[in-house]
């Protein structure tokens, strides 16, 4: 059988010490072993059964119960004061064949595969590898749960494919104590595996579009997430490239995305007519204590078929946001923080990545190419998503906060990311543009503003500016800023709030909140929730 260890403890933190969090128990579940339970399902069934006994134990001690994945969300997200739960032993894989497909589904079994609630981004990406498949897109790193990016919505730069969430074709949910809270959630319009295979996870299906909506960017509060089905493609090699260009240009191809029509040219990624491949990635840095007329950005296109003939790319991308020497600055510039963007300009080449005069490409897979984040020191991050047509007004106004009030040790990056059909997904805008700085965490003095104040500036500063954005849910923000939730996501907000109260009952919607859900008002119920939200729905109804 699973057994749950329960550690009393009086603290928890993020991995990138954003805390400490008051709590009261960390519990750590483990599956039975392979040689006694050598059937998958059985060993992934047995936890079920475990989670939902932890649930009616917590609901006995009026206890909240909150999973956390890898802790690298830097919000209070995945922190709950009574109990906190510790997902990543949970991380078994089961099988899909073809007689396991719903009968109308589009989806093909090969691409179809099931993932336990704690296995990493890494861990699925070797799974998917052994098959010769890929994910369609990740974060900047690997060692996030699939569980925790979903929470979020944890993204990349892949501005045609979207976050994580957006290629889940299924959820396995566990609501409740009793054994009919163990739920299958997917799309009714684009149903993906059979009654029979969610019978084989003693699960009850629910196919409905808005609730699997809802429930895909979860914020941790729509229930124990215990399962995923992700849909995988080919695998496919990125090539990717590091130049500096110049400002008006990336600032003109932030804002129209338009590629085809750009002088934003690498000589290798073209078409037979000479003109830009579209990049499958664009990223752009930004120093914003400099003047340069120039920026570093970064490139990949993506290759298919998958071939084995390219040289290694991990010496190459060892460069990353976060270096020890990042924290080296910090604790100068606590005392001195006029050296600030002294500092950062100093250390330009070791945080941004390095531009290759030589104009050669590094090639490797998704999984190569978005490796490791070697930094686990204290950091912050705070990412606002806005239109991409909005992005450089947006981006002009933060950097000149960050200059006139800060200076802070951080450095700007922006990404862009494919809209979600997450009813809360923060990457809500056509193309969102991610605007994000990233730094080493630092103590607020009477000369330099606390990470708290830059976060409150950042909405105050946006939203005077009628710039509609929305934020990261694991990143840093004054996420109690009055009004905040429903000026980022207006009516979505409350249909969220409808889906989730209407799967959960009060005693479990309730149970699995928390402090973030409660200061950004997303645990209220709404009066007057319309019924019928969350019945089965036949693949041909609209
Ligand atoms: C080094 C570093 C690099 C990063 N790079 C990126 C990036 O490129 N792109 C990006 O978008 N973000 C990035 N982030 C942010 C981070 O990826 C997200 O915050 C992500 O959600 C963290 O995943 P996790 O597994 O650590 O989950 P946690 O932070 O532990 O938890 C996140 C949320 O998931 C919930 N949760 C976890 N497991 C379950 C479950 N089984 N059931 C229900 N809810 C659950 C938690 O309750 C919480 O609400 C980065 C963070 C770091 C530290």
């Amino acid at each position: 059988m699973a057994t749950t260890q329960t550690h009393i403890r009086t603290q928890w933190d993020t991995l990138h010490r954003n805390g400490p969090f008051p709590i009261k128990q960390h519990l750590v579940t483990r599956l039975e072993s392979n040689a006694l339970m050598p059937s998958k399902f059985d060993r992934y069934n047995d936890a079920a059964t475990e989670i939902r006994r932890l649930i009616s134990d917590s609901q006995l001690q009026q206890h909240g119960f909150r999973p956390f994945g890898s802790r690298w969300s830097m919000s209070s997200i995945a922190h709950q004061k009574d109990r906190v739960h510790q997902n990543n032993l949970m991380h078994l894989d089961l099988p899909i064949l073809p007689a396991d497909l719903h009968a109308q589904t589009g989806y093909k079994a090969e691409n179809l595969f099931f993932f336990q609630c704690g296995n990493t981004v890494r861990e699925i990406s070797q799974v998917l590898e052994a098959h010769g498949k890929s994910l369609k897109a990740s974060g900047a790193s690997n060692g996030q749960t699939i569980a925790g990016c979903i929470s979020t919505g944890v993204h990349g730069s892949a501005w045609q494919e979207g976050a994580v969430q957006d290629y889940i074709v299924g959820l396995n949910l566990i609501i409740g104590p009793k054994p009919e809270d163990v739920v299958y959630l997917e799309r009714h319009n684009k149903p993906a595996l059979s009654d029979a295979f969610a019978a084989k996870i003693q699960a009850r299906v629910i196919r409905n579009d808005n609730l699997f909506h809802a429930a895909l960017v979860g914020l941790g509060s729509f229930g124990f997430i215990h399962g995923v089905v992700i849909e995988a493609e080919d695998r496919f090699l990125l090539h990717r490239y590091v130049r500096k260009i110049d400002k008006t240009m990336a600032e003109q191809l932030a804002v129209t995305m338009d590629f085809i029509n750009s002088q934003f040219k690498i000589t290798e990624e073209i078409d037979a007519q000479g003109n830009p491949l579209l990049p499958y990635h664009f990223k752009i840095f930004i120093n914003p204590y400099t003047n340069d007329n120039q920026y570093v950005v970064e490139a990949m296109y993506k290759k298919t078929p998958y071939h084995t003939n390219y040289p290694d790319p991990l010496a190459g991308i060892e460069k990353s946001l976060y270096r020890d020497l990042i924290y080296l600055l910090i604790k100068i510039s606590e005392k001195f923080p006029n050296s600030i963007p002294w500092f950062i300009k100093r250390l330009e080449k070791e945080i941004l990545p390095e531009v290759d005069p030589a104009e050669e490409k590094i090639i490797g897979t998704l999984y190569e190419i978005f490796w490791d984040a070697p930094y686990q020191g204290p950091a912050f991050a705070c990412s606002v998503g806005v239109d991409h047509k909005d992005s450089i007004k947006a981006l002009n106004l933060l950097t000149k906060m960050t200059r006139e009030e800060g200076p802070v040790p951080g450095i700007f990056a922006m990404r862009f990311v494919r809209q979600s059909t997450a009813t809360l997904a923060f990457t809500r805008f056509p193309i969102t543009c991610v605007i994000e700085i990233d730094g080493i965490i630092w103590k607020g003095t009477n000369n330099l503003i606390s990470l708290e104040s830059y976060g409150r500036r950042m909405v105050e500063v946006l939203k005077n500016n009628q710039i509609k954005f929305t934020s990261h849910w694991g990143k840093n923000l004054a996420w109690d800023f009055p009004g905040l939730i429903p000026y980022m996501y207006g009516d979505k907000a409350k249909q969220w709030k409808n889906y989730r109260n209407s799967l959960l009952s009060d005693e479990m919607a309730k149970l699995f909140s928390n402090d973030f859900l409660d200061i950004t008002g997303l645990s209220l119920k709404e009066a007057n929730i319309p019924p019928n939200l969350i019945v089965s729905l036949p693949s041909d109804s609209p």
